[in-house]
């Protein structure tokens, strides 16, 4: 089952207006020259205040090289919700993806598994991507419950999500204490619990739908790591953050994951 991959980049709460605009330039710039059949799924996820000033840039390159993601929302369309956002606001700047249930989300805003599915469930409705996140704290990992954590989180983010509306999701495995540490979760261990999660998806949705979902590898992916990431049976690609704020590594991620 060939899966195309995609390198996501999560630039959390960074960089305003003029830096994202750089920042986007920056990629678009260096990936011009690139067949873009050749290059993963390239995906930016900037601050909502700046979807605008990227969604503007990805444009005027006409390629479709670069698709633009939200990095959290809002699963009512609309009403008294003080500060949130809703997934139409999101999509009337062309994103095509939203990251949901970051660890960061979970641990500093109190997610629970519930929001996360009302979202997976809001976002799927309207046409656009999940980027589900999912992972283990350094404490569940020492415990042995890590497969058994990530299944429960599967399983309750796609509940009540139709089979084939499942194919089309993407996951992220991202062992927390990975994230944002500089330690990368050894490959192959990252490919055995990706692995797991997609046995959970094919208990969920049926192994034809599980064999087609894209599962991202996320913890301080770095250029040098990223080649041996993508050489694994299951990993379809990297949710990066830090990495992700200069062009430069980026691109050398991106090009990595070809
Ligand atoms: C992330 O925020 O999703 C992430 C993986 O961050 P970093 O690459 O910095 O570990």
């Amino acid at each position: 089952m060939s899966r195309r991959p995609i390198i996501a980049g999560n630039w959390k709460m960074h960089n305003n207006r003029e830096e994202s605009k750089k920042l986007v330039c920056g990629i678009k710039e260096a990936i011009k020259d690139i067949d873009k059949d050749a290059l993963p799924e390239v995906v930016v996820a900037p601050v909502f205040t700046s979807l605008g000033v990227v969604a503007d840039e990805i444009a005027t390159c006409g390629c479709g090289k670069i698709k633009l993601s939200a990095q959290n929302c809002y699963y009512e369309a609309k009403g008294a919700f003080t500060g949130e956002i809703s997934i139409d606001m999101i999509k009337d700047f062309d994103a095509k993806f939203i990251i949901i249930g970051h660890s960061e989300r979970r641990q500093i805003f109190s997610e629970t598994d519930e929001m996360i599915n009302k979202k997976a469930k809001a976002i799927i409705e309207a046409g656009l991507t999940p980027i589900i996140c999912c992972g283990e704290t350094l404490e569940q990992r020492e415990l042995g419950v890590t497969d058994s954590h990530i299944a429960s989180q599967i399983v309750k983010a796609l509940d009540g999500v139709a089979p084939t509306d499942v194919a089309n999701v993407v996951i992220a495995y991202e062992p927390i204490w990975a994230i944002g540490t500089g330690k990368t979760c050894d490959s192959a261990e990252a490919n055995r619990v990706i692995k797991g999660i997609r046995a959970t998806l094919a208990q969920i949705a049926g192994k034809e739908n599980a064999d087609k979902v894209r599962i991202l590898y996320g913890g301080s992916v770095k250029p040098e790591t990223i080649k041996e990431q993508m050489a694994q049976s299951d990993i379809d690609g990297a949710l990066v953050g830090g990495a992700s704020l200069k062009a430069d590594s980026f691109v050398e991620i991106i090009k990595g994951a070809m």
